[in-house]
């Protein structure tokens, strides 16, 4: 992994940030991690995909519009439980016990991925090193897709801003078959070494491989028969996976994001500090948004969760007031998009641009 530093002059806005937000949880006395809310919705999701699952596979029912619409719930709030249950647990932020956040991280093996490649491709790598070209995984998509303009042009990436929904749909299958597996087999997230695996952690690779095949593939194949399982597997990842990688892109793959390239130097030193490199790389969207608020887990706060990884998602609509007034005094751009069709719009327009051989390199 190359070498990164940031600069350490300018932190008088992360020093005060930080106070700041730590004084409002003391003047509220209140927890930086979830709630019972946050417990509630959790249960709520896990019944509504468990639900859909029985109605689906044991059920039955006749009316095609009705398995439709109950495959696109199912996959919705598979992605849902991603982004409310097991992002906030991985981050330690949703129970101030970290044995609640250990057993709640397994929801990632629940949709089929291991923990514990995804704490360090998240937390670490795509957390302290935001679009950072050569450590952060999140960016990097070859061949088909240039999500930043330090990346070698192909002309393929022409077309990508077309087809890059459709690999966004298979992403969740092919997280859970290939990814994974060149993580465990090779003990590297992307140029970055894996720590050495334990026993535990081979039995919890291969029993989170073993449930998904036995939940999502055999289970639904014995009682639906191929033709509907096919259908019906292929229909709720792909739901799946659009929405659970739009609302990722969103946040960092839009116009005016920095980048910054470490790709082939080996040593990068950004001369910014930590938290202001967040402000430049991220954005928030839709932040006025209820119903996507409670959806998505915190998701459309990214600016707040990247400066605030551990605190809970329940709670960055207020810290958002806290960051906005001390980037009005630092004079630093607080990025947000006002609506959701905004921000995807700008994504679509960001990945065109990438698309051509001439996007600037940061
Ligand atoms: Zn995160």
């Amino acid at each position: 992994m190359p070498q990164i530093s940031f600069a350490s002059n300018n932190r008088q806005f992360h020093i005060e940030l930080n106070e700041r937000v730590k004084q409002y949880f003391k003047e509220k006395n209140m927890s930086q991690r979830g709630n019972a809310k946050l417990f509630f919705k959790a249960i709520f999701m896990y019944a509504v995909v468990l639900s859909c699952y029985t109605v689906l596979v044991f059920i039955q029912p006749e009316s095609a519009l009705l398995n439709i619409a109950l495959l696109t719930v199912f996959g919705t709030f598979l992605a849902f439980i991603g982004f409310n249950v097991m992002h906030d647990s991985c981050h330690g932020a949703f129970s101030n016990n970290s044995n609640v956040n250990d057993v709640f991280g397994y929801s990632m093996n629940f949709l089929g991925a291991e923990c514990r490649f995804w704490k360090v491709k998240h937390n670490v790598l795509h957390h302290t090193y935001t679009n950072v070209d050569g450590v952060d995984d999140d960016i990097f998509k070859p061949p088909f897709l240039r999500m930043s303009p330090n990346q070698a042009y192909l002309p393929l990436h022409k077309y990508q801003s077309w087809y890059m929904l459709f690999l966004y749909g298979i992403s969740t299958m092919f997280w859970v078959f290939w990814m994974d597996s060149v993580k465990y087999f090779t003990d590297k997230v992307h140029t970055t070494d894996l720590p050495k695996k334990k026993l535990a952690d081979h039995v919890s690779f291969w029993a989170t491989k073993l449930f998904y095949i036995g939940f999502y593939i055999v289970t639904p194949l014995v009682f639906l028969g191929f033709s509907k399982f096919i259908f019906g597997f292929f229909f709720f990842n792909f739901v799946m996976g659009i929405v659970m990688s739009v609302v990722f892109q969103l946040a960092h793959v839009v116009e005016g994001v920095d980048y910054a390239n470490a790709q082939e130097t080996g040593v990068l030193a950004i001369d910014e500090d930590w938290a202001i490199f967040q402000m430049k790389t991220t954005f928030d969207f839709c932040p006025d948004n209820k119903f996507l608020t409670w959806s998505l887990g915190g998701l459309n706060f990214q600016v707040e969760h990247h400066l605030f990884p551990k605190v809970s998602h329940v709670h960055y609509p207020a810290i958002r007031k806290i960051v906005i007034e001390l980037a009005n005094k630092y004079g630093i751009q607080h990025n947000e998009f006002p609506s959701f069709w905004i921000a995807l719009k700008s994504h679509f327009r960001m990945m065109h641009s990438l698309g051509k051989p001439n996007a600037i390199a940061a």
